[in-house]
């Protein structure tokens, strides 16, 4: 780039890709972002950033940008005001309410916008609409890690921080492969092994952070418990676990020990795939060092036992003694930047902002008072998967998406956009046109990340200042704006006129976690919640010293249960999805970065040498693969990194996305899909 100092303007936020959270200086000029760097001095990334962060921010100026609300005419869309379209919007939300009641509106809020525009959105739908039909995409990756460490621990978060991987001794990461998708993270992994960690690697893959790993479990997809419950028999029967901790600390050992009693290192290796040996010494190791810290990521939650594998992933460092100290913990990291966040304002169809049940008649009271309406819909809502299939059979009627592309991110794409093509009227919120706005009725432009004021969440509970560095194009607003005159339209009178107001007069005065986090404190680096008061420093390490937000830490014996679609005679091989390092989600962003569309500008499906040369497939070579869903043309990456029988894509580009194939079926308690595990076959194209 070209530019003297004294013409720059450094404009410090937060990166707007993944859950790490890592703070960035926009170096502006003429009111353009020309160049990103890390902040040195702010945590977490102590300077760092990957190459998303560094070199993935030219989507904002892309010509794709929605720059004027658009309504569906009979050609296409036709550019309409902002009047038209959202009288258009709160008239027709106030028909279909008055045929079919609020609980046939249903919505799902954006896990990349700012903390303040997921408050608004739910509180639109609670107040306006009358609905707690209120989701967001936590419901694809992070659902089972909410309510399952809510169950262990009572905080369903991350427990400690990302400086902490740096100076852990002792890690397992268990189905993370943080140096792609949560690149800085991975960087810190990687320093605590050279400063002299043992770093234990649990995965189908054999992925680069398994190059640094003094142990490499290579399981099976999907066979997390039984690896987890062979670790946790050795560490009793040998009496490896800490009695004390167990004691002191938690409730429910016995059935535990029950039921990993019945998962001898044999039984265990013959389900997950490693030998038995490798799963004594993964224990005797872990209880070797103290405190051994744990990560994971969605190679544990997108599952249909997702959420067991998370409450196994609690079992274990309970039994290890492990959770309330620095270096240890329970850490799964969030996907996308503001995955926390919008959990964390109640963008769930269960909870009020701050964890507060909507069932609760305390809570009920407080937020009728503050939001000034007589009555509140306390009864839980569906999820997005039942909102999805509502569409489809007739029970939702209006449905509105705000900056998610559904059309690509769900499972079963074909099944999702017959679902999405039954609305009866559709909203979509965005920055670009996408695969789901295509089926819009309405779409809303919205300013994107550096066009906003506001708050984001990262995965290590740390409130983040975002802050305005460019102009938002043509006449696209601010959501927390679009939401506050939907709501006007609909009857409410909303005061807070900014991100600031929001947050300061609202949010942290209506919940508990972040009542101590006002905008004034966290102008440098943020804060990680709980913060109780507002001379309170934060909390980096939750449950400290056996103190458990829910009281006592609780096991939950769990058993293993396969993925619901195995390979068979016709679909032989196993399924598995995940991240790439140069782009983000279904790419309405990083597909628009030249850079990184460079460096990557096309989907493979990786597989093994074996299954390569069986199948007479060449490393480049186009294949077809095909699941009971639907079928892709794909490049065929031929790696050693791959199990036999294994193959695994992403869903970041459209023609080759894994979700043609994914299977839709869900954990039962959290309806997260079992994105990582189904069945395919593989076909060389003659
Ligand atoms: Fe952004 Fe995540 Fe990369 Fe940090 S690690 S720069 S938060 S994408």
């Amino acid at each position: 780039f070209k530019g003297r100092a004294w013409e720059m303007k450094k404009v410090r936020t937060t990166c707007p890709y993944c859950g790490v959270g890592c703070q960035m200086w926009l170096h502006v000029k003429g009111g353009r972002i020309v160049k990103v760097t890390g902040v040195e001095e702010g945590a977490p990334n102590h300077g760092r950033l990957c190459v998303k962060g560094r070199f993935g921010y030219d989507f904002i100026y892309s010509e794709d940008r929605l720059k004027t609300p658009l309504i569906k005419s009979n050609d296409g869309f036709r550019e309409a005001s902002w009047d038209e379209a959202l009288d258009l919007v709160a008239s027709r939300l106030k028909k279909i309410i008055a045929k079919h009641g609020p609980d046939s509106v249903a919505g799902v809020s954006s896990a990349r916008s700012i903390n303040e525009d997921s408050y608004q959105m739910q509180k639109l739908f609670r107040t306006a609409i009358g609905t707690n039909n209120i989701d967001n995409c936590a419901r694809v990756c992070h659902a089972p890690t909410v309510a399952g460490l809510a169950k262990s621990f009572g905080s369903g978060a991350m427990t400690n921080s990302f400086d902490d991987f740096a100076n852990a001794k002792m890690i397992l990461a268990i189905g993370t492969n943080a140096t792609e998708a949560h690149p800085v993270a991975g960087t810190y992994l990687k320093n605590a092994v050279a400063k002299g960690a043992e770093l234990i690697v649990v995965d189908p893959r054999r992925i680069e952070l398994a190059d640094h790993a003094v142990l490499h479990a290579q399981i099976k997809v999907g066979s997390d418990i039984a690896f987890l419950n062979g670790v946790m028999n050795v560490l009793i029967n040998e009496n490896l676990h800490d009695k004390q901790y167990v004691a002191s600390y938690t409730d429910g050992f016995e059935s535990l020990k029950a039921k990993v009693m019945e998962y001898p290192p044999e039984k265990a290796a013959g389900i997950c795939g490693v030998s038995a040996e490798m799963i004594r010494d993964v224990a005797r190791r872990l209880a070797s060092v103290k405190p051994a810290l744990l990560v994971y990521t969605l190679g544990i939650t997108e599952h249909t036992c997702g959420m067991n594998n998370v409450l196994s992933c609690a079992n274990l460092q309970m039994l290890l003694g492990n959770v309330g100290f620095a270096c240890g913990g329970v850490n799964p990291i969030r996907g996308q930047n503001n995955v926390q966040g919008a959990c964390d304002m109640g963008a769930l169809p269960n909870l009020f902002p701050g964890y507060q049940r909507v069932d609760d008649p305390k809570a009920q009271e407080k937020f009728k008072a503050a939001w000034n309406v007589a009555s509140l819909p306390d009864r839980p809502g569906i999820m997005l998967p039942q909102m999805l299939d509502g569409l489809a059979d007739g029970k939702i009627k209006a449905f509105y998406i705000f900056g998610e592309n559904l059309a690509n991110s769900e499972p079963d794409i074909k099944h999702v956009e017959h679902c999405l093509s039954s609305a009866e009227f559709l909203i979509c919120q965005d920055n670009f046109p996408n695969e789901t706005t295509r089926f819009a009725d309405v779409i809303l432009p919205a300013a994107a990340w550096s066009e906003n004021d506001g708050t984001f969440a990262s995965s290590e509970r740390r409130i983040s200042r975002v802050r305005t560095a460019s102009e938002a194009p043509g006449i696209s607003r601010p959501n927390w704006w679009i939401f506050k005159e939907i709501a006007r339209r609909m009857g409410q009178d909303w005061k807070s006129e900014s991100g600031q107001e929001l947050w300061d007069d609202e949010i942290s005065v209506l919940s508990p976690p972040f009542a101590g986090i006002k905008y004034s404190r966290i102008e440098g680096d943020g804060l990680q919640w709980p913060v109780p008061t507002e001379t309170h420093p934060g909390t980096p390490v939750m449950h400290k010293d056996g103190k458990f937000t829910g009281g006592r830490g609780q096991f939950v014996a769990v058993d293993w249960t396969p993925p619901k679609e195995v390979p068979d005679a016709e679909y032989p091989f196993t399924f598995c999805t995940g991240r790439r390092l140069y782009h983000y989600h279904t790419r309405t962003q990083t597909g628009r970065c030249q850079g990184l569309n460079e460096l990557l500008g096309e989907e493979t499906a990786d597989i093994s040498r074996l299954d390569a040369a069986e199948l007479g497939i060449e490393d480049g070579e186009y294949i077809r693969v095909r699941s009971r869903r639907g079928e892709v043309k794909v490049k065929a990456r031929v790696t050693d990194r791959m199990q036999k029988g294994n193959v695994w894509m992403a869903f970041h580009f459209r023609e080759a996305c894994a979700n043609w194939l994914t299977n839709p079926v869900f954990d039962p308690v959290t309806q997260t899909a079992e994105y990582k595990a189904c069945a395919v076959k593989v076909e060389k194209i003659v």
